[in-house]
């Protein structure tokens, strides 16, 4: 039997893909899954990498496709934008419906899923105070991982000084084949639409900067100037919720039977939207060597080589990112108007750029 800790995004879709392969699964989350409304502000970008898995997996969630991306920093003169008309470049999707609908495929293909089940582990997996038989044991239990924690799977999470808003808004309904993104000095702010005439704006800020305004809509009319109205008129819907930011990258992936997937092993900033693209590859990636070599030691050690420079990567190149659009002066801005502008030039930066949004870089089949 292999146990799954933890039914979020990542570990009810890894459950998934093994229960078809023929392995006997159990997956637990700890929480009773509920339907949040459909309008809730916590979604994510999925690349077309994720998507093909995904569907290979009978896991169909209801997307929003977008075309383009527009990427431009405040007060710098150039900016970027990709994609075409005919190929989407990625979906938006509420994570809460990703997870359900991860949930119930897990069930279609044979998984047990159990919810408010007491786990830990110390040598073993603990299930409600009693030691269970594991073929191999996987946290996917998210950033806060207590599994990690009582393995000694060491991960010293960084505070990176951001926390970020989440806010959905009502939009006009020809700007809804774009995600756009401002660099502002306070931090990132992202422009996501989910719906024909709805987006969700995540603003990552500096803990440091004046905070925003309690009110909704004065966040919104805010948002509407920094992107300099360039997505019309924003109309608050419901409430904007505040998260912090961590980034952190577990050093080893596996120990004794139990191996990190997605959050569990590394999070990173969420300015280019690929945290849980990264999870998912993970449990592709997983998956795929489980497949080829059982729930053996061997498979976690395939793993872990081919993820953790994969997820080190992209999260090296979000803190770079952060840094050289946080540092916004006159001359840094001159600067990033000149690379801006070389960027949106050149033929091979913009087909490389299309080529890393859309995943393809860190697919594992
Ligand atoms: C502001 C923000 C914006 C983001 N935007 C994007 C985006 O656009 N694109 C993108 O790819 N990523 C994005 N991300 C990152 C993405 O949300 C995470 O990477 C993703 O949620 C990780 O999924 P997971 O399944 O690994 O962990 P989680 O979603 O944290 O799921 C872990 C699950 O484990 C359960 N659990 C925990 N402990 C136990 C236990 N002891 N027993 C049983 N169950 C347990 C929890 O209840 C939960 O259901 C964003 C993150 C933030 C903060």
């Amino acid at each position: 039997m292999i146990h799954i800790v933890g039914g979020g995004m990542v570990g009810a879709s890894l459950a998934t893909a093994l229960a078809r392969q023929g392995r006997d699964v159990q997956l637990f989350e700890r929480q009773p899954f509920v339907d949040s409304d459909p309008g809730d502000a916590r979604v994510s970008a999925l690349n077309s990498a994720t998507l093909d898995w995904l569907s290979a997996q009978g896991i169909h969630p209801n997307t929003h496709p977008f075309q383009y991306m527009h990427v431009f920093a405040q007060h710098a003169s150039a900016e970027l934008r990709w994609g075409e008309a005919t190929v989407p470049l990625g979906a938006l999707v509420v994570n809460n419906h990703l997870q359900g609908v991860a949930l119930q495929a897990a069930e279609r293909a044979g998984v047990q899923v159990r919810f408010g089940d007491r786990l830990s582990w110390s040598d073993g997996l603990i299930l409600n105070d009693q030691a269970v038989e594991s073929e191999l044991c996987i946290a996917a239990d998210g950033a806060r991982s207590q599994m990690r924690q009582q393995a000694g799977l060491a991960l010293k999470p960084r505070d990176t000084g951001q926390n970020a808003t989440f806010l959905r808004v009502q939009v006009e309904p020809t700007r809804v084949d774009t995600a756009g993104q401002v660099f502002l000095a306070t931090g990132p702010l992202a422009f996501l639409p989910v719906a024909q005439d709805q987006a969700v704006l995540v603003w990552s800020r500096d803990i440091q900067a004046e905070p925003l305004s309690q009110s909704p809509q004065d966040v919104a009319d805010l948002a509407a100037a920094a992107f300099e109205h360039r997505y019309g008129a924003f109309q608050a819907i419901g409430p904007a919720t505040q998260v912090p930011l961590f980034d952190g990258h577990a050093q080893q992936y596996h120990r004794n039977g139990l191996v990190l997937v997605g959050d569990a092993a590394h999070q990173i900033h969420p300015l280019a939207g690929q945290g849980v693209n990264l999870g998912l590859a993970d449990a592709a990636s997983l998956a795929e060597a489980i497949q080829r070599r059982g729930a053996t030691r061997s498979a976690c050690a395939q793993y872990a080589r081919q993820r953790y420079w994969a997820n080190e990567g992209t999260r090296q190149a979000m803190r770079a990112l952060q840094r050289v659009f946080g540092q916004q002066s006159g001359a840094n801005n001159a600067l990033l108007g000149l690379g801006l502008q070389v960027f949106s030039k050149s033929k091979i930066l913009r087909l490389a750029s299309q080529y890393l949004a859309s995943g393809r870089y860190i697919r594992v089949h």
